[in-house]
């Protein structure tokens, strides 16, 4: 073996992005030719799914081979504009194998209101995909949507692109596809245990601790720590949370802080 890194076959890859193609279709992830994957399959070489090409009905011919610069080696179509903020996650985090980006609904409305998906509630959300950042807003295409991802390539899994949608990464198409479906399914337990019924348990710090212990021995070492409960006083019941709006009012203010915050400073810094 070459190196540290085994890469799959350009054939193998070809195959396997259009059937994450047609699930992530079927999983009503994506509208009308939203979406786009990639798998790296050499050091400097990645396949892509094309632009302006509905991802639920994709043939292996239709993907694009391009190298690290986002240039197309070949293919009859031409690469998808967003395919650089994949790039910028290869080039930031050597270990990732491929990446996926689509709208999914719940989790794209979580990115519109502004909320991060941060708190413990979900053991395997907690293991598999862990804390999901909210990345600031840029215009889908553009540089600065690389740009605007690049900080949490390294510490996580996923991330949530303002007002946009869902970015996800992992050694695998699979693993990166996995973490799209589990941070749709988290998405939605969170609105449905905080907004509709109003309240819910949130895991312990003693219990993310172990989790975040499994997750280590499972080799995942990027995730972040979740937001977890204090423990019960012993002989009390834990406190179930509820939900009150002022909460995600907090929360979005903070937000906004921390994002005009970071941005003050990288101007000053350019400057
Ligand atoms: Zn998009």
């Amino acid at each position: 073996m070459y190196g540290q890194q085994k890469y799959i076959s350009e054939f193998e890859a070809r195959k396997l992005i259009c059937q994450i193609g047609k699930r992530m279709y079927d999983r009503n992830y994506v509208a009308a030719n939203d979406g786009n994957i990639s798998i790296k399959v050499g050091k400097n070489t990645v396949i892509c799914t094309p632009t302006g090409v509905s991802k639920g009905f994709m043939t292996p011919d239709m993907l694009v081979k391009i190298n690290m610069k986002g240039e197309k080696i070949s293919g009859k179509l031409n690469p998808s504009s967003e395919v650089k903020m994949h790039l910028r996650v290869y080039e930031e985090n050597e270990e990732v194998m491929a990446v996926t980006h689509a709208h999914p609904v719940v989790a794209t409305s979580y990115a519109i209101a502004g909320i991060k998906l941060d708190m413990a509630i979900l053991p395997e959300a907690v293991v598999l995909l862990g804390n999901v950042p909210i990345a600031a807003y840029a215009t889908p295409g553009t540089q600065e949507v690389p740009d605007s991802i690049a900080p949490y390539c390294k510490d996580h899994n996923a991330v949530l692109l303002a007002n946009h949608g869902a970015l996800t990464w992992g050694k695998d198409v699979i693993e990166a596809f996995h973490r799209l479906e589990s941070l749709e399914h988290y998405a939605t337990m969170m609105m449905y245990t905080t907004r509709v019924l109003g309240t819910y348990n949130q895991l312990t710090c003693d219990q993310v601790g172990t989790l975040v212990e499994l997750r280590t021995k499972m080799g995942i070492n990027a995730g972040g720590q979740p937001v977890c409960a204090p423990e019960p006083v012993a002989g009390e019941a834990p406190k179930t949370r509820v939900t009150e709006a002022r909460d995600y009012k907090e929360e979005m203010i903070q937000n906004i802080v921390e994002k005009v915050t970071e941005k003050i400073l990288s101007q000053m810094n350019k400057g």
